[in-house]
């Protein structure tokens, strides 16, 4: 009897378990059915597309970039593939309204994967040009356990001078005068509500810092601090300066959000620890990401982008001149990022097309403030394989330009379906790890030869105020009617 009931009792367990199980995985099946159906009933997210590029500039290192989708609810991290982020240079989205499908899975910590984006009907291309005054302001947080103030109020208000070395000073003459941060102010110090692993668990390696929070607690100390700041007033950007190290890097991008109570806009934005500010051309450079600016390289094919001294937005502080408060300035920037943000317009340079042959045309140096003689900046070669030449010419001179590697016509081919558009063109095969040598500084005569369409740019003379150089079409130029210096776009 009693194994009679034994055996029942394991009988009736049995039935049991399997009924459970069998309940456990009708409510998975269901719970499945319900979340596809959830997913698959979310067509599109509509928001706003915004960009941060972490920089090491260790020329071992890959930047870090990271995409988010900013919804009127939610900041959303976009898991964005390597295919993705080189075809497109989707950074020129930057602010733009977009529609986002996202593929139909769970996001991982990388974030969502996007099945497509496109943008809403409206939006620009581009980000169109960076003109006028662009006040920012830099705040300074302290992470709550940490009490050193690296440097004080007057630095950080200071950097923002129009006398050599501040950023005002520096953004005039780079843009030609087109742009300025004039208005641009520091508040002092203020405590951040947590403690520095809060914010960034390993700090001075990986990726782990929290930027969001970072972004959020800093602006709101800040602006709850400093009544009298009216951020919303013709503010374009927000330099943060931390008393620590973050996580790898410094950081430079948008964030697309309300402050103060304002309509939400894009603010540019920056995150910098101190060895960032340290050297002011590394802020330069953060900036030149606020401003849309993805990096300019080198042509070693290498995966770091941070081996070209001839841009602010590549080597940042290689070849710059050293100052004895801001450290490395910054140098000037490649014409084709010039050209983007509309510094420089095609009447500025020489545009060569199919009937451009044995041309001779004079090129003023990059970092005269005026042209003289025919007011050409550059040149452009179009090729057959949709990118282009920009031709221009370096002169070792003046208060950001006098420490690079020499005086010389300098040519970067511009792809603009790659994460870096613009590649410091190297003579020499295979071309050098870090751009500073000889095959890349074009001397009186001597002769590059574009491989794609044979076309040649001799260098013949040297002047007071720039070098001319000769245009010449091989035989059977091929010549694209399609061309656009819009490029894929
Ligand atoms: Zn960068």
């Amino acid at each position: 009897m009693q194994k009679h009931l034994e055996c029942l009792t394991n009988e009736i367990k049995d039935i049991l378990v399997k009924t459970m199980n069998t309940l456990k995985s009708m409510l998975c099946l269901s719970t499945l059915i319900l979340m596809t159906a959830a997913m698959a009933a979310e067509d599109s997210v509509e928001g706003v597309l915004i960009f941060e590029y972490g920089d090491t500039f260790d020329a071992t290192q890959a930047p870090h970039q990271n995409f988010y989708l900013q919804t009127e609810k939610a900041i959303i991290k976009l898991d964005a593939s390597a295919a993705f982020k080189s075809r497109l240079p989707i950074d020129a989205w930057s602010g733009k309204r977009v529609s986002v499908k996202f593929k139909n899975q769970l996001a991982t910590n990388l974030g969502r994967s996007i099945q497509a984006i496109e943008l809403i009907e409206g939006e620009a291309m581009r980000g169109g040009g960076i003109s006028g005054p662009q006040k920012w302001v830099s705040f300074l947080c302290k992470f709550n356990d940490v009490a050193t103030e690296p440097e004080n109020e007057a630095y950080f208000d200071n950097m923002y001078a129009n006398t050599p070395a501040g950023l005002d000073h520096y953004w005039r003459e780079v843009s030609y005068n087109n742009a300025n941060v004039a208005g641009s102010v520091a508040f002092d110090w203020v405590d951040l509500p947590g403690t520095h692993t809060s914010y960034v668990p390993t700090p001075g390696s990986g990726t782990d810092a929290d930027l969001n929070l970072l972004f959020d607690d800093c602006t709101d100390t800040a602006i709850s601090t400093y009544g009298g700041l009216d951020i919303n007033d013709d503010f374009v950007g927000i330099n943060m300066m931390f008393n620590e190290s973050l996580d790898c890097c410094a950081w430079g991008g948008g964030r697309y959000t309300s402050l103060d109570g304002g309509p939400s806009k894009l603010w540019r934005v920056t995150w910098n620890p101190p060895w960032a500010f340290r050297s002011i051309g590394v802020i330069a450079h953060e900036m030149g990401h606020g401003f849309g600016l993805p990096h300019a390289n080198n042509s070693d094919g290498d995966s770091n982008p941070y081996d070209s001294p001839w841009d602010v937005m590549s080597s940042a502080t290689g070849y710059a001149v050293n100052d004895g408060v801001y450290g490395r300035l910054g140098k000037h920037i490649n014409m084709e990022f010039k050209q983007r943000l509309e510094w420089v317009t095609d009447g500025d340079g020489f545009i060569a097309d199919e009937n451009t042959d044995n041309e001779e045309v004079f090129i003023n140096y990059s970092s005269r403030p005026t042209t003289m003689v025919n007011g050409v900046r550059f040149a452009r070669i179009p090729a057959s394989n949709n990118t282009y030449y920009m031709v221009e010419v370096r002169k070792a001179e003046g208060n950001y330009e006098s420490n690079i590697v020499d005086t010389a016509v300098i040519i970067h081919n511009v792809a603009n379906c790659r994460s870096e558009p613009p590649w410091v063109v190297d003579g020499d095969t295979p071309a050098a790890d870090y751009a500073d040598t000889e095959g890349v500084l074009w001397r009186t005569g001597e002769v590059f030869v574009d491989p794609i369409d044979d076309f040649s740019v001799t260098i013949l003379n040297e002047f007071e105020n720039g070098f001319t150089v000769n245009l010449s079409a091989s035989q059977d130029l091929i010549n694209r009617s399609t061309f656009e210096n819009t490029g894929c776009l």
